[in-house]
């Protein structure tokens, strides 16, 4: 099986092949301010299941105490697609929420659980918290075309 990855505006793409070596969800501070959300999706391929990187990107580094890392994201419409993490040698680290196509497997790592959103169960399990709206800027197919260029 073959996965692709893209950006929002679908410049860039990751082509990958067979199963991830690992997905899991982070929520560290990187990873939410990367996403902009509250947790990040990490998926890990071996640099031979890798079989295209696409699109322009620009990378920016990561140091902390233990390791670095550098993430890529689009030219154009800034979404940091892949990276890599010295910690992972031969391993190209990819958005979870940027693939198409077929699901991916089920998390089976949690990283910096003492960042973890206090909230995020209830939301996820749909616990207590405000009822569901429609999305207004839902997967349909405007939402996939890419955005126009801003002046
Ligand atoms: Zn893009
Ligand atoms: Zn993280």
């Amino acid at each position: 099986m073959t996965r692709t990855a893209e950006c929002r505006c679908r410049q860039c793409r990751v082509e990958v092949r067979g199963e991830p070596a690992l997905v899991a969800v982070c929520h560290c501070g990187n990873c939410k301010r990367r996403t902009g959300s509250a947790f990040g999706v990490s998926v890990y391929y071996p640099d031979d299941a890798v079989i295209a990187l696409h699109g322009s990107t620009n990378q920016y580094r990561i140091d902390n105490e233990r390791t670095y890392q550098h993430r890529h994201f689009c030219t154009r419409c800034g979404t940091t697609l892949y990276w890599r993490v010295a910690a992972f040698p031969g391993m190209l680290g990819v958005a979870g929420g940027c693939f198409t196509g077929a699901a991916l497997p089920v998390p089976t790592h949690t990283l910096s659980d003492e960042q973890r959103c206090a909230w995020l169960a209830d939301v996820v399990e749909g616990g207590d918290v405000p009822a569901a709206v429609e999305c207004q800027g839902g997967n349909d197919e405007r939402c996939r075309d890419a955005p126009a260029a801003v002046a």
